[in-house]
């Protein structure tokens, strides 16, 4: 068994990715050729929002909108400590001070209300400028981005929404993408919707700041690419890659429903055996994993060998809390900063998802627990 299987989804498509491969070959166009606007066009239809710029990867989408704002040395941006390390890294890249913050014990996602505590220390310290916030939508499912939304409006601060892992994913039919004052997603080949290589977007409803991210796409071009008004990066998605997400794409709806199923067997078979992630109304995940947290860690350790003796692969996203990671010592975090974040990383574990699972296979794995 695989614990992500993207073979199978390609012998579905095959025919026609490899046509859309060709295409590209013919008219040579590799940067920034017609497939690139045709999937910005398509994404922005399907999250349902003005811009959508492709980039690079997901963290460069993060980087960008960050640059955009002005973010640099003084500026706190706050985000999870539960969350891979690009998302705090590009914060730090820019010379801001990322702060962490402490997650739900059910949804794995920022708790809102250490999110408040945090802004007010920030202020009453003096010291930086509460800028941003960046909320990580773990393993597909949304953040509380009500209740995020609230505090950064009432502090000032932005919000640009971590939806790597939550392309797809909905609020009260709202789709991740939409949330904040902008969001950055991964096509990361493992991600829900991914390509054959790394890539990302953007999304946000702000003219102005899609026009200063497409500028800085391109080392901050003016009116031509010799035109140089700011400081910018290479971030363009490759015209390839924007020709296989668009046949991805076609097929994406159907896949997040095959997800859904394949997390509610998983639910049904496990969850009177551990804790899995908790969804809560109104909200869909996209499912980019399905992960549970065991009674203990010496629990988790006998289901993971039980598991691999078995030939079912699976992953802890994340041992490390980003608070606890050697990179950011300097900011004085400890044991015991984050309880929440670190109790979970402890007990953390994912099982093998992708939508053709079947349903046998979900039993066979809960069998083990
Ligand atoms: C994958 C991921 C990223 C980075 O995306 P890349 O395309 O690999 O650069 C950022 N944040 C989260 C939460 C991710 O899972």
């Amino acid at each position: 068994m695989k614990f992500i299987d993207l073979s199978k989804q390609y012998t579905l498509i095959q025919n026609k990715i490899e046509y859309r491969i060709q295409q590209v070959l013919h008219h040579g166009q590799y940067i920034m050729g017609p497939e690139v606007y045709e999937l910005e066009k398509q994404l922005t239809e399907y999250v349902g929002i003005q811009h959508c710029i492709s980039c690079s990867s997901g963290t460069d989408a993060l980087l960008m909108p960050l640059l955009a704002w002005g973010i640099g040395p003084g500026d706190a941006v706050f985000t999870s400590t539960f969350t891979f390390i690009a998302t705090a890294e590009v914060i730090s890249l820019l010379g801001a001070t990322p702060v962490f913050i402490d997650i739900d014990k059910t949804t794995y996602n920022m708790d809102f209300h250490s999110l408040e505590d945090a802004v007010q220390k920030v202020f009453s310290a003096g010291k930086l400028k509460p800028t941003a916030v960046i909320p990580v939508d773990l393993f597909g499912l949304p953040s509380d981005y009500e209740n995020i939304e609230a505090i950064a409006r009432k502090y000032g601060l932005l919000v640009l929404g971590d939806t790597a892992q939550s392309f797809g994913g909905e609020i009260n039919g709202r789709k991740c993408g939409g949330f904040g004052d902008a969001s950055a997603t991964s096509f990361f080949p493992t991600k829900p919707l991914g390509c054959y290589g790394d890539g990302g977007a953007i999304f946000t409803n702000d003219d102005d700041l899609a026009t200063r991210i497409r500028s800085i796409r391109v080392h901050g071009k003016g009116t031509t690419k010799y035109d140089n008004i700011r400081i910018g990066i290479n971030g363009r998605l490759d015209t390839i890659q924007a020709a296989i997400l668009l046949e991805k794409l076609a097929l994406f709806p159907e896949e997040l429903s095959q997800r859904q199923q394949v997390a509610d067997w998983y639910t049904q078979a496990l969850s009177h055996k551990v804790n899995c992630q908790v969804v809560p109304e109104k909200y869909k995940s996209s499912w980019a994993q399905y992960t549970i947290v065991t009674g203990s860690t010496q629990h988790r350790e006998e289901i993971c060998s039980s598991l691999k003796e078995n030939d079912i692969p699976t992953t802890i996203y994340y041992p490390r809390p980003l608070h606890l990671q050697p990179v950011f010592e300097n900011l004085g975090y400890s044991e015991g900063s984050f309880p929440n974040a670190e109790m979970i990383s402890k007990r953390i574990l994912s099982l093998p998802m992708h939508p053709y699972l079947l349903e046998e296979e979900i039993y066979r794995i809960a069998e083990y627990f």
